[in-house]
């Protein structure tokens, strides 16, 4: 069986595209363009990046985007002043702190300031507490981005069998939340799952979040699943290289699978996508618009 090789690059740019769109009628019609504002403490490299991304991302769709770069030894009061700001800022409808945040810095304590509404990562208490309980709420990105590839792919996922191996509070927990919303029948699998092979090959649906390169191998995957690698993992290449892989070993889970995600191309590039989504949301929420349609969980 060759696997259909879902395309998250491509996909992402259209979700890019419908945002824009979006974001020009707001404009035209309401007068209004959604913001966002994202906060680096610190000088971490990757999160550098990460950020630059995400800025050069907002503008491009049409946002405005603001950006707050901390020095490493901000006081945790400074950085809770700064979001309180943000949090009454009526430009500001999107609010993302870079993670992670020096050790000195509760993550918890300057997730849960965040004006829930403003939570675009999703990941404030009151946020996991409504998605838990079936109710509306900001999502994280990164599984709003599978599932929205999943719904495109499948249609219905109702009473499809989803195994999500991983546990995390950043992607495996909210990823196994928005499967039982879809009405998957799910299981959650992690480092303490017996027989995990077994468990994966009874999914129609895998989503494999462990941070561990190529870990899931074709044997764990059943003819004509749905196979979404969140993983990315720097291995080395030899040659003083170093390439990119997933948590799933590409070549033996395409064998087996009947679509799957790559890694790099898949899953990533719908991050940033879904956070510019979040945050078109949220603007469109706090202004008592409709929601942005295929956008949002
Ligand atoms: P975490 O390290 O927070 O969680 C990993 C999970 O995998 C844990 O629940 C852990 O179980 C489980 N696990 C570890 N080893 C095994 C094993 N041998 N068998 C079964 N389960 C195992 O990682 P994240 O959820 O933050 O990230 C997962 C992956 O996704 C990483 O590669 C990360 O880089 C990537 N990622 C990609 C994003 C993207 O934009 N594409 C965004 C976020 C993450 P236990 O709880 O028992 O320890």
């Amino acid at each position: 069986m060759t696997a259909k090789i879902i395309d998250g690059k491509a996909f992402a740019a259209r979700v890019r595209r419908d945002v824009a769109a979006h974001v020009a009628t707001m404009k035209e019609r309401h007068a209004m363009t959604p913001g966002l504002a994202v906060v680096l403490v610190g000088d971490d490299p990757a999160s550098r990046v990460y950020v630059k991304n995400k800025h050069a991302s907002t503008v491009e769709v049409g946002m405005n985007s603001f950006e707050h770069r901390l020095p490493a030894e901000t006081h945790e009061g400074d950085l809770l002043a700064l979001i309180a700001r943000l949090n009454t800022d009526p430009a500001v409808h999107g609010i993302l702190v870079q993670l992670p945040l020096p050790d000195h810095i509760d993550s918890a304590l300057v997730i849960n300031a965040i004006d829930p509404a403003k939570d675009v990562d999703g990941f404030h208490i009151s946020n996991v507490g409504l998605l838990g309980t079936g109710q509306k709420s900001m999502v994280p990105c990164t599984p709003l981005g599978c599932l929205m590839m999943l719904r495109d792919h499948h249609g219905s996922l109702s009473g499809l069998n989803a195994v999500v191996v991983g546990r995390s509070n950043i992607v495996g927990k909210p990823m196994a939340q928005l499967l039982l919303g879809d009405s998957c029948t799910v299981t959650i699998a992690h480092s303490r799952s017996k027989d995990l092979p077994t468990i994966c090959r009874g999914a129609d649906i895998l989503v494999a979040a462990v941070g561990r390169p190529e870990m899931i191998t074709g044997d764990f995957v059943k003819k004509g699943a749905t196979v979404i690698d969140v993983g990315i993992n720097r291995i080395d290449a030899g040659a003083g290289k170093t390439r990119l892989v997933g948590d799933c070993h590409f070549d033996s889970c395409a064998a087996q699978a009947g679509a799957i995600t790559p890694v790099p191309g898949g899953v990533g590039p719908m991050t940033i996508a879904c956070l510019l989504a979040n945050t078109l949301t949220a603007c469109a929420r706090s202004h008592g618009l409709s929601e942005p349609e295929g956008l949002t969980a």
